[in-house]
């Protein structure tokens, strides 16, 4: 199976790197408009597959594309000084439609994974320019808020982040919820295991899990100027999903028909992802506040794609 990458930056080479190492497909193609780039990731990303896997890696023009399962783009420009959200929202709906189009001429069936921010909104953009069904156009989505939200959890109780199903929905950023009421360990409810661990929820473990999710980003940044690691990961492991049509239940964005009273936005609940992509939404139970959450989320974001010119 092959699997593009259209961006060759830190986001595109370290979902390159997971992916080689974890020898999900049996060729990886970087491609980039900044040629020499692509080429230098896919060669240093290609000199550690022989430890790993049999992964053919390789930099390439969108020709390289022909017959790509999935591509993922993470293609796109950073804010310029005093440049405004939606300007830069724009920019980089501007680099998506040249991008897109390139794409699905050379590889029609392709499954596209979105990785570049507002990734939300880039997601409902691919959807309107690409006119594929909703469920072939995935955004990553919350799926390492969720990642971040089970290991805080994991580590709290003990028990391997694995074991842990609770799920961050909504919007990638600032407005996502972490839905607390429905959290799982095993079978048993949250309350339940921290009683039977003896590591009890108080309303300061909340606020360090809390802050732990929702911040994470902005303190890596702070520190090391971007995060890659980890969202290379969550797109592997999506990959990973379709590429063995696993049916996994992952949080990702992707044009959804209603969300409260809001309708067709792209944001984050949990689906069933397997060959054909998206194959269905699982809508949580949610209570009062994590419901009200989640629409807020839904009519932001809705506004936010509704002011960018297409
Ligand atoms: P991130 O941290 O999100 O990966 P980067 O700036 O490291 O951000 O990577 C973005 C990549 O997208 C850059 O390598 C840039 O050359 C590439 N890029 C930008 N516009 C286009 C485009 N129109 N086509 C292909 N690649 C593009």
């Amino acid at each position: 199976m092959r699997v593009g990458i259209v961006g060759a930056g830190m986001v595109g080479s370290s979902a390159g790197y997971a992916l080689a190492l974890m020898g999900l497909a049996s060729s990886v193609v970087l491609v980039d408009q900044n040629h020499d780039l692509a080429v230098a990731q896919a060669q240093d990303i290609a000199h550690a597959v022989p430890f790993m896997s049999s992964t053919i890696v390789e930099a390439s023009d969108y020709d390289g594309l022909v017959g790509a399962k999935i591509v993922i783009l993470a293609a796109g420009v950073s804010q310029k000084p005093g440049e405004t959200r939606l300007a830069l929202l724009e920019r980089n709906a501007a680099v998506f439609k040249d991008v897109v189009g390139k794409v699905l001429s050379v590889a029609p069936d392709a499954i596209l994974l979105i990785a570049s921010n507002p990734v939300d909104i880039m997601t409902q953009i691919t959807q309107r320019i690409s006119g594929l069904p909703a469920g072939r156009v995935i955004g990553s989505g919350t799926i390492l808020d969720t990642a971040r939200f089970r290991s805080l959890l994991g580590r709290h109780l003990g028990i391997s982040p694995q074991s842990v199903h609770a799920y961050v929905l909504g919007e990638h950023g600032d407005s996502e919820v972490l839905a607390w009421s429905n959290a799982k360990v095993g079978s048993l409810s949250l309350a339940e295991i921290a009683a039977q661990v003896g590591a009890p929820i108080t309303q300061d473990v909340r606020a360090l899990v809390d802050d732990g999710v929702r911040n994470a980003a902005y303190k890596i940044i702070k520190g090391k100027g971007a995060t890659y690691y980890g969202i290379g990961a969550g797109l592997a492991r999506i990959v990973k999903a379709i590429a063995r049509d696993q049916r996994d239940v992952l949080t990702v964005s992707c044009v959804t028909d209603e969300v409260g009273e809001v309708r067709d936005v792209a944001l984050s609940i949990p689906r069933v992802i397997g060959a054909d992509g998206i194959c269905a939404d699982l809508m949580p139970d949610l209570n009062d506040d994590e419901h009200a959450g989640l629409v807020k989320s839904a009519r932001l974001l809705k506004g936010s794609v509704e002011s960018i010119a297409l």
